[in-house]
């Protein structure tokens, strides 16, 4: 990600009593491109100063967010914030006013089923629903999905239109508040039809514990299957142990992250290195 776009608050409400909404608008988003994909995401820059190069990936003043909805026409983006305690993100997405600055990047997104096929399984905890909530707004009548969502409250349920037909479980766990149940509910399902496309998006070692119960017990091609980390529960602790690897740990954990290779794929290396070295 390259590009950064200044824009300012135009508005935020309550969705449920976790997720608030926040729009985001300015003449510079006249530049902004959507990627199509519907879990794309942005970086934001929280505070209110112009953004120094590189900021993107600096984790103490950038957050990535998924873009909800894009409207071209009026240059807005909504996008949808779990409130979840002290991160400087959901603390933002509580106090940001009507006016203040921000800046977000340029778009990139995982979301990528296989033409021709129309049966998805989307896992989710409640950073992943503002991504599940436009995957499903965006579907054909033609595709079937069933969907698992693991939220803080069941008054966090929003309603969640679709044109396509949807099989969706809510249920109250993890977030933070408690275990994940995200990957015991994969155990007890059917092991997903032929070229069903699977997408599942929470917190980190849940995703990681996701990608390997799918690859051993569902063996699927990689490009059926999209898992991605959201957020870490040990947040600060995570940022411990890797900045305590050596340098040629550090080295050999970016030389197995091949940028030319697909994610999935990377991963399969990934995974068993980065348990060797107990994260
Ligand atoms: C591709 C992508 C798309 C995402 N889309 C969204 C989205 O649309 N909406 C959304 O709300 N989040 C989304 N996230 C997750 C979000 O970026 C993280 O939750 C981020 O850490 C929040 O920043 P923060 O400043 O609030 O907390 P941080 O400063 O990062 O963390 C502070 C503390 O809070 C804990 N923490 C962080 N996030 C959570 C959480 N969700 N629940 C409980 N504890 C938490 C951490 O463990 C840490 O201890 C997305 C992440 C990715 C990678």
């Amino acid at each position: 990600m390259t590009d950064s776009f200044v824009v300012t608050v135009a508005g935020a409400e309550q969705l449920s009593p976790n997720l608030r909404r926040v729009t985001l608008t300015g003449p510079s988003l006249e530049g902004w491109e959507s990627t199509g994909k519907a879990d794309e995401f942005v970086h934001v820059h929280i505070p209110d100063a112009e953004p120094a190069e590189g900021w993107e990936d600096d984790h103490d003043i950038a957050r990535h967010y998924t873009i909800r909805r894009w409207d071209p026409t009026h240059q807005r983006l909504d996008i949808d914030i779990v409130t979840h305690g002290h991160g400087r993100g959901a603390s933002w997405a509580r106090d940001c006013q009507v006016g203040d600055v921000v800046a977000v990047s340029d778009a990139h997104g995982y979301y990528e089923p296989p033409a021709g096929s129309t049966r998805r399984l989307l896992i989710a905890d409640a950073t992943g629903l503002p991504a599940v909530a436009r995957i499903l707004e965006e579907a054909s009548p033609e595709e079937t999905f069933d969907v698992l969502i693991e939220l803080i409250s069941m008054d966090d349920a929003i309603a969640l239109p679709s044109p396509a037909t949807v099989n969706l479980e809510w249920r109250v766990s993890g977030n933070g508040r408690g275990p994940s149940a995200l990957v015991s509910c994969l155990d007890r399902l059917e092991t997903p039809e032929g070229d069903t496309y699977v997408w599942v998006a929470c917190e980190s070692a849940q995703s990681r514990k996701a990608r390997v119960f799918i690859r051993e017990n569902w063996t699927r091609h990689h490009t059926l299957y999209r898992i991605v980390g959201y957020w870490h529960v040990d947040a600060e602790e995570q940022m411990r142990k890797w900045e305590a690897l050596t340098d040629a740990q550090r080295d050999r954990y970016m030389e197995i992250w091949d940028e030319s290779r697909p994610d999935e794929v990377n991963w399969e290396e990934l995974e068993p290195y980065l348990q060797e070295l107990g994260l």
